[in-house]
């Protein structure tokens, strides 16, 4: 008789989570990793069971949005235990791994490859229905090492601000996940606008149309425009994420728009 070939680990891990969702962005610093804190938070509110891996190597900023970054993971039967931050959401950066916090990581590509691949393979993440990962910005190792290893990825979410350049390197994004062929859910403006403290009015701070322009040429949809709100900030810095999606912003109405789209893709 012929024996099938064994099923490898990382299949049957991947295989045990319905939507594997890519995080991504041109460029640092435009809210990539609020987007993907905010939606696994989110998500997980809605009653979803949810993963969030932090998979931003060198900037990695999920732990202190939840407040575990003094937490180390324990290993048990079936690998390295992700943080639980709620009943439904679990967390897993390289950050938890790292001696010292301050310290920076320098790796070369294979070094980040094979990190990655143990995020995904003996982390125990289990039944979920979302998985988020939360990339490097910008197209280099880490995207492509996620895309080669997980066998289907189900979605791409690309966080964008409207100034020119970070919008020349999300075009660049899209390209690169079409090339992946992973299917782009759709992109997210951050920080494109703000309300005056003083008299409530909007102000759209670098002009519009530059994210619907990108948006139409690649075929794809803007699927939320978050305006600045230094409360989202200080949320983060408070570390939680987790606990305060009820409360009620522009911010959060906005997002819960972006979070449809992702429940609904
Ligand atoms: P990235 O992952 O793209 O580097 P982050 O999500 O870490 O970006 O965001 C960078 C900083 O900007 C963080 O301090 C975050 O709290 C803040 N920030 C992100 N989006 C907003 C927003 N809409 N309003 C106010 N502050 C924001």
């Amino acid at each position: 008789l012929l024996e099938k070939p064994q099923e490898s680990k990382l299949i049957k891990q991947m295989r045990a989570i319905k939507n594997k969702i890519m995080v991504m962005s041109g460029k640092g610093g435009v809210g990539k990793s609020t987007v993907a804190a905010n939606l696994a938070a989110r998500l997980a509110d809605r009653g979803y069971k949810v993963g969030l891996l932090d998979a931003d190597i060198h900037g990695p900023s999920i732990p202190k949005m939840f407040g575990i970054e003094d937490e180390r993971p324990n290993v048990g039967e079936d690998g390295i235990i992700p943080i639980p931050v709620t009943e439904n959401l679990s967390i897993m950066s390289i950050a938890l791994l790292v001696e010292d916090k301050d310290s920076p990581i320098i790796w070369r590509g294979p070094a980040k490859m094979a990190a990655i691949k143990q995020f995904l393979e003996e982390v125990a993440w289990g039944k979920l229905d979302y998985l988020f990962i939360d990339l490097p910005p910008g197209t280099g190792d880490e995207p492509l090492s996620i895309a080669q290893l997980i066998e289907k990825l189900d979605g791409a979410v690309v966080v964008t601000t409207p100034q020119d350049v970070a919008l020349l390197s999300v075009r660049k994004s899209l390209t690169f996940a079409h090339m992946l062929e992973v299917p782009v859910i759709g992109i997210v403006e951050n920080m494109g606008a703000m309300r005056c403290p003083h008299c409530d009015e909007k102000i759209d701070i670098y002009g519009m149309g530059g994210v619907e322009k990108a948006a139409a040429d690649f075929d794809v949809d803007v699927i939320g425009e978050l305006p600045i709100d230094p409360e989202i900030a200080d949320i983060e810095d408070q570390g939680r994420v987790h606990l305060e999606g009820d409360r009620d912003l522009e911010w959060f109405r906005e997002f819960s728009k972006v979070v449809d789209s992702v429940e609904n893709f």
